[in-house]
């Protein structure tokens, strides 16, 4: 457990939802200054249509946005592995599901990860990227999915469900830059 999970946890035990998502929206889903972010140039780039996406790609878009919308509000995804070029996604339970803490905040449960990881990577699937859903949010990623959830993986996809907007961050390769790229429909 994050010092940061920790803390927001603490600060964020209320029962009024409306009060717990203004807390944790300022906490969470704060903007993230460029030094913090230590990247450089342009966030965006140009939009990129859903059809262009490799087939297995689209439909693993599909299937994440499937099983990880729910009603709870909860902040739900998992993992895109991706072998010769297929890419297939992988739910991974909210380690928070349960706790209100879920609707803002999304990490995979390791133990459960650990498992599941192993058995793809054993079948020679790469890890390709992330997927998270942000029910209440924007599709602007949060400080803990930077710090977190963004470290480990080049390619980190965030679907805001309250916009409908898919948004995919990727990090270049040699440089620490990450770009932002909408897909749509
Ligand atoms: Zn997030």
């Amino acid at each position: 457990m994050t010092e940061t999970v920790t803390k927001v946890r603490k600060e964020y035990q209320t029962d009024s939802l409306d009060e717990f998502v203004t807390n944790a929206s300022s906490e969470l889903h704060a903007e993230i200054t460029a030094a913090e972010l230590h990247y450089s140039g342009s966030l965006d780039t140009s939009p990129v249509l859903k059809a262009e996406l490799h087939p297995t790609l689209s439909s693993s878009m599909d299937r994440a946005k499937d099983q990880c919308v729910n009603v709870d509000m909860e902040e739900r995804g998992g993992v895109i592995f991706e072998k010769e070029g297929n890419f297939e996604f992988v739910y991974f339970d909210n380690v928070h599901h349960g706790a209100s803490i879920a609707k803002c905040l999304y990490q995979p449960d390791i133990d459960k990860f650990g498992e599941v990881m192993h058995t793809y990577l054993l079948g020679n699937w790469k890890f390709y990227g992330s997927f998270h859903t942000h029910p209440l949010f924007s599709e602007q990623f949060s400080s803990v999915d930077f710090q977190n959830l963004f470290q480990g993986f080049r390619v980190n996809y965030i679907y805001s469900v309250k916009n409908d907007i898919l948004a995919k961050y990727t990090w270049s390769k040699n440089i620490k830059k990450l770009n932002k790229t909408i897909i749509v429909e």
